[in-house]
């Protein structure tokens, strides 16, 4: 029988490169899943429907959550956000570690339901580089970066509840010291 997989959350500034970092780690190595959420906020230039997120309305999203098809959910910057149950499951049954990239809230819901899980925070290496990769994706009016930058002060007060901070300087060092973290996770881990 297979090692069943357990649970990373990635959490960290928007904009501080976890994107790019889940990208790499995936086309590494093929042990990991990642989680594709259900969010009621519009797609970006560029994402698709069922790849980045599952994009629902508001009536959808309150029938996942009347239905207990979401593990979490949470509200970020006038939009929900929620992580379904059913693919995080399946692939964890058949031996995968699943990577649920989600902010706070709901990285503090998932530790309590599954004490396991290994909770990182992604930051870039300073406050201004942040700043300057967020206006540089331009996919966001300034009136959003800024409601995204007060939310990330909010969110650095919580960093301790994390496990481990990720500093993404070079995203080859980082995508080895995820990984790397996330193989002492299992040997930490009380129930294989
Ligand atoms: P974005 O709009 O930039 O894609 O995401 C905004 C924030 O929502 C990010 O911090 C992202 O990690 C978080 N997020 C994405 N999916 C989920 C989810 O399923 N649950 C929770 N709690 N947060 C999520």
């Amino acid at each position: 029988m297979n090692q069943r997989g357990i649970l990373v959350v990635v959490s960290g500034f928007s904009g501080a490169g976890k994107g790019t970092l889940m990208k790499e780690l995936l086309k590494r190595y093929d042990n990991y899943a990642l989680s594709i959420s259900a969010t009621t906020r519009s797609p970006r230039e560029g994402e698709l429907d069922g790849r980045e997120y599952f994009f629902v309305d508001k009536e959808r999203f309150q029938q996942m959550i009347a239905e207990g098809e979401l593990i979490e959910y949470a509200q970020y910057v006038n939009h929900y956000y929620g992580t379904p149950r059913e693919y995080v499951e399946r692939q964890m049954a058949s031996g995968k570690d699943v990577i649920l990239e989600i902010e706070i809230q709901g990285a503090l819901k998932v530790k309590k339901r599954f004490p396991d899980t290994l909770l990182l925070f992604v930051t870039p290496p300073s406050a201004r580089e942040l700043k300057s990769r967020l206006v540089g994706r331009g996919t966001e009016t300034i009136e959003v970066i800024n409601a995204r930058l007060r939310r990330a002060a909010e969110e650095a007060a919580g960093m301790e509840a994390y496990d481990y901070l990720l500093i993404n300087d070079e995203i080859e060092t980082c995508v080895e010291e995820m990984h790397q973290l996330i193989q002492l996770q299992h040997c930490r881990t009380s129930y294989h």
